[in-house]
């Protein structure tokens, strides 16, 4: 097991050429905005007609929180999508145990795969509403924290902010 170098780069996950990219899903994994969104247009019908299979055969109530779980990437450029459910951000709840194990579930599937490289967007910052530095510190602090044979692990910021707040918890 070797160090894994964080790399932060600005830019669009979709365009990454990596082995597998990691998709901010929701429980029902049949699509929705965001990042999700992005993914599915450009990836094409193969990753859903996979994510539906999942739903009739391990996941029938859905893909928990905090858990992820590997498909085809059909036409982007990565081999795989490894799709992994935040929580929803809770002020009068801690939940941020839920966003660590959506990093190291995700590295734990990328070692099953044998992906080399992972791109991660900013998981549950967007739709699901948890505040930047907080979400980027949890990120990169488990990322970090995680044994894993993944030798870069890409965070993929969409804008300034986020890549601000990613670069602050570097
Ligand atoms: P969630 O529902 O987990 O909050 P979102 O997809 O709404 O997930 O947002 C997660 C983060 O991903 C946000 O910071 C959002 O700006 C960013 N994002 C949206 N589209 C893309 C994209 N194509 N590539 C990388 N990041 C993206």
């Amino acid at each position: 097991m070797s160090a894994t170098e964080i790399v932060l780069l600005r830019g669009d996950i979709t365009d990454q050429d990596v082995d597998a990219v990691v998709n901010a899903a929701n429980s029902a994994l049949l699509g929705g905005g965001g990042v999700d969104g992005a993914i599915h247009r450009r990836g094409g019908p193969e990753i859903l007609a996979e994510c539906r299979e999942l739903r009739t055969t391990r996941y029938p109530d859905g893909l928990p929180t905090g858990q992820a779980v590997a498909t085809t990437a059909g036409r982007l450029p990565a081999r795989w999508v490894i799709h992994t459910v935040g929580p929803v951000y809770a002020k009068r709840e801690d939940r941020s145990g839920l966003l660590a194990s959506c990093y190291r579930e995700s590295l734990r599937i990328a070692d099953e795969l044998g992906a080399a490289t992972v791109a991660f967007p900013a998981v549950s910052a967007g739709i699901y509403g948890w505040p930047l530095d907080d979400a980027a510190r949890i990120a990169i602090g488990t990322v970090r924290d995680t044994p894993t044979s993944v030798r870069e692990a890409r965070f993929v910021l969409f804008d300034e902010t986020a890549y601000n707040a990613f670069h602050r918890a570097h």
